[in-house]
């Protein structure tokens, strides 16, 4: 048995109850054996090995206190998964579904994400079982100030610095860095996605969503395409679902579908981002108010974007939103293109069957990292007390993202699967934190 199979099976033994990282882990390993094979050194050096354990794990109590009184308890996370390229670098998720597995199936995935945008970043991930969604604002305040008192120990500016992710958006950041602020007395560059008037970046709130079109768009020109007259399927209706759609359709295409967690739209006509817009960023408010202003759109219960035939498909949701039956369907009714705006939303079998069935699939780690990509270019924008212009931000976010589908594409042709841009980001994104990690001897 080689290398790489004897540590994915060492690690589906030591960690069978953390399928979600299983799933990241195994993907990954498998994908890059043949780079690994040709460098026996990293054998020698147990690199895989080190690869697959986080630097450090934190794991803390947040007690806070309801509206109504109550002392609440979530559990509080910090995965720093690998600093061998920069300080750790990843968002911080705030959802009930938060555990250990998804966090570092995140962390993970953020390492090689974070080494294919070219930046001196490392990965790391973090979050709470904390669910903000019907919280007040002073509960969610709470529940940040007493996230952060325990958090601001363990990062800095040079040291991890984390953003958002699900469930943390621009008010969270804004009560995480006055806790951060008021407690180390120091006004730093300790997370990203800061408001523009206290050290944050023009362009990080379109990021993930401009560049997975971007990247997409990339894949397009090189046969000839482009987003113009395409139909395509977003599901989510987060910043990333939100700013893919703004950018698709100023390409050309018709957005036809979004979701959130109880329904979804469809709107044939094209989605009005506008009302969208009003509705997700300013009321925090649900899909269906959308279906009730607006006639020419259908909204039902519960998950059903990958039903409506499409060309390309852009989940935007969460984590294995997109499975075998959602695939099977998309595929017969003609869908080409499908492009990861979430972090691992496809299952490993409908991964695997999209790409037999010759559809171009863009992993998230490589078609979402616009925006920790401008992340990194926030901390260099705070680095340097400067702030860059929306179109130089963007310019140069549109670069990275074009490198990054060249960087996958060379590599997935060097390793002998052309084409295949699951095989092509993770043997490029591997290689580079192989190497650092080789220069840095045994850590
Ligand atoms: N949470 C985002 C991601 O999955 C962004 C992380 C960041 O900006 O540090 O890549």
């Amino acid at each position: 048995m080689g290398y790489t199979q004897r540590v994915i099976d060492d690690l589906k033994e030591r960690y069978a109850d953390q399928p979600e990282f299983i799933q990241a882990a195994d993907e990954v390993l498998t994908s890059i054996a043949p780079a690994v094979d040709a460098n026996p050194a990293y054998e020698q050096a147990a690199l895989l090995e080190r690869l697959v354990e986080p630097e450090r794990i934190i794991m803390f109590r947040v007690p806070w206190i309801d509206d109504a009184g109550k002392v609440q308890v979530n559990r509080g996370y910090r995965i720093e998964f690998n600093s061998a390229l920069g300080p750790y670098k990843g968002g911080l998720r705030l959802h009930p579904s938060v555990n250990l597995s998804i966090l570092k199936f995140l962390g993970f995935e953020q390492i090689f994400k974070n080494s294919l945008t070219t930046l001196p970043i490392g990965g790391g991930k973090g979050g709470s079982d904390f669910n903000p969604k019907g919280r007040s604002d002073r509960e969610v305040m709470a529940f940040c100030q007493s996230f952060m008192t325990e958090l601001c120990r363990h990062i800095g500016p040079d040291t991890d610095v984390p953003a958002g992710d699900i469930g943390t958006g621009a008010r969270e950041i804004g009560y995480l860095f006055g806790q951060y602020k008021r407690i180390r007395n120091e006004f730093t560059g300790v997370l990203t996605g800061k408001g523009l008037t206290w050290g944050g970046s023009l362009a990080r709130t379109e990021a993930t969503g401009f560049g997975l079109v971007y990247f997409v768009e990339e894949l397009l020109s090189e046969r000839g395409e482009s987003f113009e007259g395409k139909r395509v399927n977003i599901s989510g209706s987060g910043n990333v679902a939100i700013y893919a759609a703004e950018k698709a359709a100023a390409l050309g295409a018709t957005v036809q579908t979004m979701s959130d967690s109880t329904g979804w739209i469809l709107d044939p006509a094209g989605i009005d981002l506008a009302a969208i817009h009003e509705i997700k960023e300013v009321r925090r408010g649900r899909l269906s108010e959308y279906a009730e202003t607006h006639p020419s759109c259908e909204y039902h219960e519960g998950r059903g974007v990958w039903s409506v035939a499409c060309d390309i498909a852009l989940p935007c949701a969460t984590q294995n939103e997109l499975q075998i039956d959602d695939a099977r369907a998309l595929v017969a009714a003609g869908c080409a293109v499908v492009g990861e705006g979430a972090n691992m939303p496809t299952t490993r079998e409908a991964t695997d069957y999209l790409i037999d069935q010759g559809v171009a699939f863009c992993p998230g780690k490589a078609s979402n990292a616009g925006g920790v990509a401008v992340s990194a270019l926030e901390m260099s924008q705070n680095s340097e007390r400067l702030s860059w212009t929306f179109e130089e931000v963007d310019a140069k976010l549109k670069g990275i993202m074009v490198g990054i589908y060249h960087a996958a594409a060379d590599a997935a042709a060097e390793f002998g699967h052309p084409g295949n841009l699951v095989v092509g980001a993770n043997i490029a994104g591997f290689k580079k934190v192989a190497d650092a990690m080789m220069a840095q001897g045994i850590v």
